[in-house]
């Protein structure tokens, strides 16, 4: 389906609940003149996240919506992969915060596992951001767009300007946590740009098939 463009005054679904990937949505396509609405203002019900990769989980979040509000919608699946603990929290990067969500108790349950191993060094400490975004059309068709952004892990946190695993996230060339950059340094995004973060490179992806 390359051949599908979104134009300006076109409804969008973002099909989320997460009011921290809702917010850097918004603002990325604040530009494009869309008609944006999000699944927690429509009611939707979440769907379960039962697949084992970012691709499944994102497509089961944008083609319920789609299918849902007969509407095209996008979605977002990302997740956190730390190389000494064999790729997790990945999928399950949420989860880790327990219900009702605690990010601090989460980036603590990474640490423990790191301490365990004696991953003191920024080399033992390599990770990566994935976002998967997902464009779905109420008729089943789909694109996917993803984006990385590696970098080390540090401990303590740093930092209270960004959500989830934020504060413990340097990435690769940079002295800053994500959670002591403004949004517009972490995303470091505009058109015809890469980005800096995961959902930025992703987006960027999007804008460029899409917009
Ligand atoms: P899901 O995509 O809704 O399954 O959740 C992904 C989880 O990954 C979020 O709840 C966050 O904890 C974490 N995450 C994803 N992107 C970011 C980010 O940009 N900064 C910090 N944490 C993130």
């Amino acid at each position: 389906m390359s051949d599908f463009r979104l134009s300006r005054g076109d409804r969008l679904v973002l099909a989320t609940h997460n009011a921290g990937k809702l917010a850097e949505f918004q603002d990325m396509l604040k530009d494009f003149g869309l008609d944006i609405v999000s699944a927690g203002e429509l009611g939707l019900d979440e769907p379960e996240e039962t697949g084992t990769s970012f691709i499944e989980n994102a497509r089961l979040k944008a083609h319920a919506a789609a299918r849902a509000t007969g509407t095209v919608a996008l979605s977002d699946d990302s997740g956190i992969s730390v190389d000494a603990l064999d790729g997790a929290p990945g999928v399950y990067t949420a989860d880790w915060a327990g219900v009702p969500r605690n990010f601090l108790n989460a980036m603590q349950r990474v640490e423990d596992l790191l301490a365990e191993k004696g991953a003191t060094e920024p080399d033992q400490r390599r990770a990566r951001f994935n976002a998967v975004l997902c464009l779905a059309l109420p008729d089943g068709r789909d694109m996917i767009f993803e984006g990385i952004v590696p970098g080390t892990l540090v401990w303590p946190p740093r930092g209270d300007l960004g959500h989830g695993y934020d504060p413990v996230f340097l990435p690769d060339g940079h002295q800053k946590t994500f959670g002591e950059m403004t949004p517009e340094q972490k995303h470091s995004w505009a058109p015809g740009k890469e980005g800096l973060s995961h959902r930025a490179r992703a987006f960027a992806k999007f804008v460029k098939a899409v917009l």
